[in-house]
């Protein structure tokens, strides 16, 4: 069976260590290969490696720099079938949106070959007599990235273009889940002309991410994951000195008005909830039906839910695939028993759902819960797989003030006709991207992606302008030509002459 194994150094490299964790095909319920669980050491031959290729990445011209993530890009570009076949050969999401996620991902390389215009600085001539300030921004030097099982394409691609484009060099640890795309993007750099060194990827798990927490030649941290393990990276890695960004889970409600147009609001939700088996941090998981949309709205979900094509996501006009793990399956299934338990109308059960040829696939039927509180667990927890629970309001301040007491904060939308409800709902949410007749407001490149509350730990939301000055050090300079006729020390602080 294929051992997948680290890249360090512009080689593939095989693994030192012993241990290893299965990579499953979730379609077919089966191991597909195995993957290398790094050691301390491999962590530091990769940060080593990056350490060594940092003062003449930084030195290459940002343009220069530029041009070999143009390169990357057009080989992004031949590659997005061979990408979407691995994310849905390990993750399990249908080829489509895995073709969907890979072009996602593309967009920030687009973005980030536009990065030499985003490190200009600022320049003001004569701040006092003779004298000019000036600002430029410099990369940190070698700067790691941990990353989630859900986006095994995309979510590194927030991250390495824009670090690398803006002169540091990068080491990944992607999920362990599905680990095959981080060699691809490794393999498609180098043939870009990438130099040994900048990109580098260690496989692994627990061991190689507290190896990178306590590394002094780590400068920063990005992690994408869940909320437990994000509040853990922005812990440890902020008390060893690291600048660390660190996204976490998600509870993403969608608030669907009684003026809303019902056919559109209903499409989004069962796009949104059961898209890539509910398995995406921008899922909705929470539908809240104000006055009288909850009646209309849970006939037309129970009816869309129950017809959900449901099968490998290499199968033609399939939905919606498996979810990721045997575990995650299980863990589905009993909070779904717990719903029940708790007092949710069970309207659409997906529990055991059986694939035709997939006999042991890890497959979770897409599930409609209607009369969910606040209290249960099937509300508090991030499910994080095909359940959709709708919660039943008055009017919209109480669900604004429900979204607002929620300890998530990352995604939320609003279906209405009226451009007033919107405006003051857009105003009052406390959450980090907001859709208005948009189910999953993901934004471009070119903006920025975060969450608030306990969906982000640090300052920095990931990609576009916000990645560039995660990624970048400011420095403020004060020059003056030529000095030559000095009148002494001064010793008061200085002040504008
Ligand atoms: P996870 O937290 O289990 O794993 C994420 C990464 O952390 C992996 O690389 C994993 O190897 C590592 N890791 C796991 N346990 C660890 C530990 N104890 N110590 C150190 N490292 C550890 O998350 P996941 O299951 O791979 O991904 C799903 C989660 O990611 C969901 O909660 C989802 O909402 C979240 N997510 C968030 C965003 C966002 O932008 N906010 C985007 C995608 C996914």
């Amino acid at each position: 069976m294929t051992i997948i194994s680290h890249f360090i150094d512009g080689q593939q490299v095989h693994a030192e260590g012993t241990r290893q964790a299965d990579v499953f095909n979730p379609a077919r319920g089966e191991p597909c290969a195995k993957v290398a669980l790094a050691e301390p050491r491999e962590v530091d031959a990769a940060v080593a490696a990056a350490l060594a290729a940092f003062p003449a990445w930084a030195a290459t011209p940002p343009l220069a720099r530029a041009r070999v993530l143009f390169k990357y890009l057009q080989l992004c570009q031949q590659h997005t079938g061979e990408f979407a076949a691995l994310v849905t050969r390990e993750h399990g999401k249908t080829l489509a949106d895995a073709q969907g996620e890979v072009a996602r991902g593309i967009e920030i390389v687009e973005f980030a070959v536009g990065i030499p215009h985003m490190l200009k600085g600022e320049f003001t001539d004569q701040i006092a007599r003779g004298i000019d300030a000036w600002s430029m921004r410099q990369p940190l030097g070698v700067v790691a990235g941990i990353t989630p099982f859900n986006f095994p394409v995309m979510v590194p691609m927030w991250m390495f273009p824009v670090a690398i484009a803006c002169g540091n060099t990068f080491v990944l640890k992607p999920s362990e889940r599905d680990p095959s795309a981080s060699l691809l993007h490794a393999r498609l750099l180098k043939e870009a002309g990438l130099p040994d060194g900048v990109f580098n990827v260690v496989q692994g798990d627990k061991v190689a991410v507290d190896a990178l927490l306590d590394h002094p030649d780590v400068q920063a941290l990005s992690f994408v994951g869940s909320t437990p393990i994000a509040e853990y990276i922005y812990a440890r890695g902020s008390a060893t000195g690291k600048r660390v960004q660190a996204l976490g889970g998600a509870k993403n409600h969608m608030v669907v008005m009684p003026d809303a147009d019902m056919d559109m609001a209903v499409d989004a939700l069962i796009g949104a909830a059961y898209g890539s088996a509910g398995e995406r941090c921008m899922a909705i998981s929470v539908a809240v039906a104000i006055g009288d949309a909850g009646d209309r709205m849970v006939a037309a979900l129970a009816e869309r839910t129950a017809r959900l094509k449901i099968d490998d996501g290499t199968v033609d006009g399939a939905e919606m695939g498996p979810v990721i793990t045997g575990a995650a399956k299980e863990r589905i299934e009993r909070l779904i028993g717990q719903g029940v338990e708790q007092g949710a109308t069970l309207v659409v059960d997906g529990r055991g759902h059986q694939v035709e040829g997939c006999p042991n696939g890890f497959f979770v039927g897409g599930t409609l819960f209607d009369h969910v509180t606040p209290n249960m667990s099937i509300y508090q927890e991030e499910i994080f797989g095909p359940v959709l629970c709708v919660v039943r309001l008055p009017d919209v301040g109480s669900a604004v003030e429900l979204i607002n007491a929620n300890e998530y904060g990352n995604g939320v939308a609003i279906f209405t006709r009226d451009g007033g409800v919107a405006r003051e709902f857009v105003r009052q949410i406390e959450v980090g991207m907001v859709g208005v007749n948009v189910p999953l407001p993901v934004p471009m490149a070119f903006n920025s992606f975060g969450g608030w509350k306990r969906s982000l730990f640090g300052d920095h939301h990931a990609y576009g302008p916000e990645g560039v000055r995660f990624y970048t050090r400011h420095k403020a300079v004060m020059e003056r030509w030529p000095n030559t006729a000095s009148s002494g020390p001064e010793f008061a602080f200085p002040q504008m002459k």
